[in-house]
């Protein structure tokens, strides 16, 4: 507990930023026994949330938490803030006002940066987040983003707007499009209809002198020898970045391993239109593999380990994947299904075969809880909500046709090296 007014941070990392006056919490993380053999999440760590003039330990905040931030310039309360044992820090963007669906880290260093930043929508919790660790608006040296969807860079603007410092770094295959992101954003608005405006909102620009394009195997230096590795890992997008910490032997993979949120025991792939695509994924993995990480640290959401099972698991769950949608569309066809009808079939297996049945709606009669979640007040129960969280940021039906347009363009030989 930090008295009023006194600088208190106990992390088990070396934290090198101290903003006089600010009051800062940031809990050990208590790492429990990873088991053997299994996949799993990487620390059992405590969570704090920071609060003005005092610091309470916690569990993450529950599935009907008040959080509700919006991207006004108010106040607001800073999101959850968690120190893992390799001294990351992960901050939890709460996009669409839930815990644990996009993290951002920040990595202490004497440069330090921050990894995905999440939507527009909620950057203000965010940002009121990284203040309340005690970074003032000199401090931040990069914002480090994976690839340019909006859930991991929507609010790329607004950092670099509060630090005028940073750079935003970002692949030559994107960076354009935060710069003047006009495109992007009615992309977006396309692909996530009403969540445009509810979950995300609109990316604001990044002047283009404050961006950094990086090609493959740029290097980022943190002072003190300490130095980030960017490995252009497409498959999931074009212009994916994945990010490799040598120090601490772990990879910020953004989407290119799949998502696997707390409580969910494998990866599920992210395989959304239009640029995925299965061999550029697979590359990616084993880019990752010869870089021997122990962890792996998922946008979507928190750590994994050990890397090596990760990464096989990931290459697994990709393969199950294309192999059910191509039986799926192939069926399809042969049924006379096309267009919507095809889509809907693929995604309907998609979602019989692999869906993460979430525990309070278990005993609900084995009813189609995909389904009735469609109607169901997400803030209701735990169940609906881990529902709505993979449906967010992991939907079948997306993950569908992605993975049609990917099997068409396959066969119509349409496909580059890249997608
Ligand atoms: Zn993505």
């Amino acid at each position: 507990m930090a008295a009023a007014g006194a600088v208190s941070r106990v992390a088990t990392g070396a934290i090198t930023w101290v903003a006089p006056g600010a009051i800062t919490g940031v809990a050990t993380a208590a790492i429990s026994g990873v088991a053997t053999g299994a996949i799993t999440s990487a620390a059992t760590a405590t969570w704090a949330t920071v609060t003005a003039g005092t610091t309470s330990v916690g569990r993450p905040r529950s599935a009907s938490s008040e959080v509700a931030v919006s991207n006004d310039g108010e106040q607001h309360d800073p999101p959850p803030v968690l120190t893992h044992d390799d001294g990351v820090i992960a901050i939890d963007t709460l996009t669409a006002g839930m815990t644990d669906v996009t993290a951002g880290y920040l990595i202490d260093a004497p440069r330090p940066a921050l990894i995905e930043c999440g939507p527009a929508l909620t950057i203000a919790s965010v940002l009121q987040g990284l203040a309340a660790l005690g970074l003032g608006p000199n401090d931040l040296a990069y914002l480090v983003l994976t690839h340019i969807h909006l859930d991991h860079a929507g609010g790329a603007g607004d950092v670099a707007a509060a630090f005028p410092n940073a750079t935003v770094v970002v692949s030559e295959h994107g960076a354009r499009h935060l710069a003047e992101p006009d495109r992007l954003n009615a992309s977006s608005a396309r692909v996530y209809g009403p969540l445009f405006d509810t979950v995300y909102g609109a990316c604001t620009p990044v002047p283009a002198a404050r961006l950094r394009s990086v090609a493959d195997r740029d290097e980022l230096d943190l002072g003190a020898g300490r130095v980030l590795e960017l490995l252009h890992t497409p498959g999931h997008a074009k212009h994916h970045l994945g990010v490799v910490d040598p120090d601490i032997g772990a990879v910020f993979s953004g989407d290119s391993v799949g998502v696997q949120l707390p409580g969910m025991t494998e990866l599920r792939p992210a395989t959304p239109p239009p640029e995925f695509h299965l061999d550029a994924a697979l590359r990616s993995l084993d880019r990752y593999r010869q870089r021997a990480p122990g962890r792996i640290y998922l946008a979507h959401y928190g750590p994994v380990e050990p890397a090596d099972a990760v990464l096989d698991q990931a290459e697994e769950q990709l393969r199950r994947w294309v192999e059910v949608a191509e039986q799926a569309r192939d069926e399809a066809h042969t049924l006379g299904l096309t267009g919507t009808h095809e889509l809907d079939h693929v995604a309907e297996t998609l979602q019989h075969r692999f869906h993460v049945q979430p525990p309070a709606t278990e005993e609900a009669g084995g009813g189609d809880t995909a389904d009735d979640a469609d109607d169901a007040d997400v803030t209701d129960d735990a169940g609906s909500l881990d529902d709505a969280r993979l449906r967010l940021l992991n939907d079948t039906r997306a993950n569908a046709a992605g993975l049609l347009r990917y099997l068409h363009r396959r066969d119509t030989g349409e496909l580059t090296a890249l997608g």
